[in-house]
């Protein structure tokens, strides 16, 4: 391995076929179908996600992160920003010193660090988050744990979709 790899890490993150997508300056429109279940993916315990849009073009995706009473997504680090819209519930971050409620608006700048939990006035949560980049998982002492961006997000939603007969073309579909 170079020193560079060493450096950049990039020795953590596995081999990920980056989708090229088909048709990058089409338009996405979609009706989304709030009852079938198929379509939010667990992503801890009682947090699912519902991902609207893969851009990889510019490594953003689109998603709806669902939770509720316990529901909690670990400490984590925004290289980049990311855009979000309260559509229903309490939610905050352990870190934060608001409550975000239906039609609240959020925009983190690069470099937050945060834990996102719900809160228990409304004890559910449902908020809509543009990502601008990456995800670093970091343990209290900022030492990374773990790593999202948009091509292992498509991989996580592929693998989903596939067991539960939505199969892989649905998440090309997303793919911009
Ligand atoms: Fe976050």
């Amino acid at each position: 391995m170079n020193e560079m790899a060493k450096l950049s890490g990039f020795e953590h993150i596995e081999h990920i076929d980056i989708p090229l997508p088909k048709e990058a300056s089409k338009e996405l429109f979609f009706q989304t179908d709030e009852d079938d279940e198929r379509v939010w993916m667990p992503i801890s315990d009682n947090v699912h996600i519902r991902p609207l849009l893969f851009n990889v073009v510019q490594g953003t995706w689109c998603n709806i992160v669902k939770a509720q009473g316990e529901g909690l997504v670990g400490r984590h680090r925004h290289p980049a920003p990311v855009l979000g819209y309260t559509l229903e519930g309490t939610w905050g971050y352990l870190e934060g010193d608001w409550i975000g409620r239906a039609g609240s608006f959020i925009y983190e700048p690069a470099g937050e660090t945060h834990t996102l939990v719900v809160h228990p006035d409304e004890g559910h949560m449902k908020v809509l988050f543009h990502n601008m980049g990456p995800i670093l998982y970091v343990d209290e002492k900022g030492e990374q744990t773990g790593y999202e961006d948009v091509f292992t997000r498509i991989a996580m939603y592929k693998k989903h979709c596939i067991s539960n007969g939505l199969g892989e073309e649905f998440v090309d579909n997303l793919c911009r």
